[in-house]
């Protein structure tokens, strides 16, 4: 794991260059009341013709507004540390990327919780000791270590290159902020004692992955390790602490980026800024904003009581079906594009199969007026008509793609074919966990709210959790996103129904997990169809968001950790699903989430009496000419 180091405190260019030369990753520029304190024209200095590849951190107490706006406006800070005051908060609508500071105190835990609320889980929080300043004191490591097991957070107040290895193995932090402590006397930095502070925190980190290891359950070696395999370990507890993916963007030995050169520093750059987004409290305050008034969360938790006397359980459902498009797919869709946004991109490029992320994209592009360029394939246009006319009717342009398979892999090829030819102010906004390093993990993040959601709608309605969470796996964004809120609650089985087509033969079925075998396809390492030479399979499914070789590597981990287990349901019980839930219950399923059902069916009448949560990807209106045509299906 890597641990963010910071060196607070920097007034001079000397200084400046050895925090950069130590390998620290950001330096912090005082702007509050201190012996390291800077004006802004000394900023200036300091900052004019110094290109260190280092973040920049403007460091303040409670700021007046018009210091706040003038530093931003003036120094351009990539990070803002301070309280989170109102003031603050209102003014960095501009900025808006701020590291929240917190004093330790006995209510450290319940403060944080109150600020963050159940939004941003993933915000980093800034610790320091108790009471205002806190300089050179400690905060309790012991509370620390609880809020980092919850929070990312950034542990400050009293370290030194003598104690910064036993801090970081007690709490565990994120990251680690020095100031006073590589000073060689008050408001004069030491190179040397910089030096060794990034060695002392790196030492650590080795540590740590030793120590890591045996924990629950190991990579390297058996089965797991075949050709290309990286011997990496990766264990659940990493998972669960959200150390993965880790810096590569590896979940174990699966994810990376396996990508044109060109393509790197945009997928770099957009690492930095989706975590930047996704840990600031205001772009997150957008996304609630769009996600509840536009896009129609939170979706309703249905109890599913014909389901529940025919399988003899209980049965409920998450209705993402309700969401505003039809699908859970408008999560994502509506979060990258507020992304694209704040990066500055000019145009947005996506990729789709049955088009329903095609059509989420351009309604989420249309929404924030954005310029949108969807590709397909032409079998797809043809057999989804509807969709390819509303994504047109919303006005994004509709690239049909003639080659390879004329489906949603060569889709894919053409999407990255463009965003190798304008990496710069093109986002690529792809529609499922799957692709390089950081789209599987970034997709979650906007995923994760269906689990979230439904996790407490469970808990209010059942007064406990269900036994059992069922979700369809195309890519695996909407089971991804219902399953990460249980992975640490070890009562909830998780399970994934995989498209089983017509019978298990090659080209006859998408089921990548229960069948495939590692290799890399659109930019990550995973289990994917292939043949003996790599060559990539054909898929067959009924369910077109279904139909694709590779999976998002995230799952490939939870299978091999045995977290999760993965089945497949054929097209005729998936057929047979969707009819029993229209008919019982009043919901016309997408027959993806028909899928799901068809599992969670087969599941109960193993598992007699229990408590099935099921996640309804979709609706099925898009599917009636499939559903409703008595039609063969071998
Ligand atoms: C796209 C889609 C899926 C499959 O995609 P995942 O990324 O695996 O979730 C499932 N259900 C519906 C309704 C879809 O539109």
């Amino acid at each position: 794991m890597h641990i963010r180091v910071k060196i607070c405190g920097i007034r001079e260019r000397e200084e400046a260059e050895a925090v950069v030369s130590a390998g620290a990753d950001a330096m912090g520029l005082v702007f509050a009341e201190s012996p390291r304190k800077l004006g802004i024209g000394d900023a200036l200095e300091l900052l004019t013709g110094f290109g260190g590849p280092i973040e920049r951190v403007a460091v303040f107490h409670r700021p007046p507004a018009e210091l706040l706006s003038a530093v931003l406006e003036v120094v351009e800070p990539d990070v803002v540390q301070a309280e989170p005051t109102p003031a603050v908060l209102a003014a960095l609508r501009e900025c808006d990327r701020l590291f929240p500071v917190f004093h330790d105190s006995p209510d450290l835990l319940a403060r944080v919780a109150q600020y963050f609320g159940r939004d941003a889980p993933r915000a980093p929080v800034h610790l320091e000791g108790p009471g205002r300043g806190g300089r050179g004191v400690r905060p309790s490591w012991e509370r620390a270590a609880r809020l980092a097991r919850r929070r990312r957070l950034i542990l400050a107040g009293g370290l030194t290159p003598e104690n910064v290895e036993a801090a970081i193995r007690h709490v565990r932090p994120y990251g680690v902020d020095v100031s006073s402590g590589v000073d060689q006397r008050p408001g004069v930095k030491s190179p040397e004692l910089i030096h060794e502070f990034v060695a002392a925190v790196r030492r650590a980190e080795q540590d740590g992955r030793r120590a890591a290891r045996p924990v629950v359950r190991v990579f390297g070696g058996g089965p797991a390790a075949r050709p290309g395999a990286a011997p990496k370990s990766a264990t659940l507890v990493e998972l669960l602490a959200g150390r993965l993916p880790d810096e590569q963007g590896r979940f174990g030995p699966y994810g990376g980026r396996f990508v044109p050169e060109t393509l790197i520093p945009a997928l770099q750059r957009l690492t930095f800024e989706a975590h930047s987004a996704l840990t600031n409290p205001v772009f997150l305050h957008a996304l609630q904003v769009e996600l509840r008034s536009w896009a129609g969360r939170p979706t309703a938790l249905t109890r599913a009581d014909g389901l529940s006397r025919a399988w003899d359980a209980t049965v409920y459902l998450k209705r993402e079906d309700l969401a505003h498009t039809g699908a859970h797919k408008i999560n994502n869709a509506i979060g990258q594009a507020l992304l694209a946004r704040r990066m500055g991109a000019r145009r947005v490029i996506a990729e789709t199969g049955a088009g329903q992320h095609g059509v989420a994209a351009a309604a989420a592009c249309a929404r924030l007026g954005m310029p949108c360029t969807v590709y397909m394939g032409t079998t797809d246009i043809d057999r989804q008509a509807p969709n390819a006319s509303r994504i047109r009717q919303l006005g994004a342009t509709l690239v049909a793609v003639d080659s390879g398979d004329r489906t949603l892999r060569s889709a894919i090829d053409e999407a990255l074919r463009d965003w190798v030819s304008d990496p710069a102010s093109t986002y690529y906004m792809i529609g499922s966990a799957v692709g390089p390093h950081p789209y599987p993990w970034l997709v979650r993040e906007l995923q994760r709210v269906i689990g979230e959601e439904a996790r407490a709608q469970f808990l209010e309605s059942e007064g406990r959790l269900p036994d059992v969470a069922v979700a369809c796996v195309g890519g695996g964004s909407n089971s991804i996103g219902l399953f990460h809120a249980f992975l640490g609650d070890d009562d909830v089985a998780l399970l994934g129904i995989e498209g089983g087509g017509t019978r298990d033969e090659v080209g006859c079925h998408a089921a990548t997990l229960s069948e495939g075998t590692p290799g890399v396809l659109h930019g990550a390492y995973s289990l994917l169809l292939q043949d003996r030479n790599g060559q990539v399979q054909e898929t067959g499914s009924l369910a077109a968001g279904l139909d694709y070789p590779g999976v998002g590597p995230e799952h490939a981990l939870l299978q091999h950790l045995g977290r999760a287990s993965y089945e497949k349901a054929s097209d005729r019980d998936a057929l047979s699903a969707a009819r029993e839930c229209s008919r019982h219950e009043g919901i016309l399923p997408a027959l993806e989430s028909a899928h799901a059902l068809a599992g969670a069916g087969r599941w109960a009448r193993v598992h007699r009496g229990r408590r099935i949560l099921v996640g309804l990807s979709g609706r099925g209106d898009k599917d009636l000419d499939v559903t409703s045509a008595p039609r063969q299906t071998e």
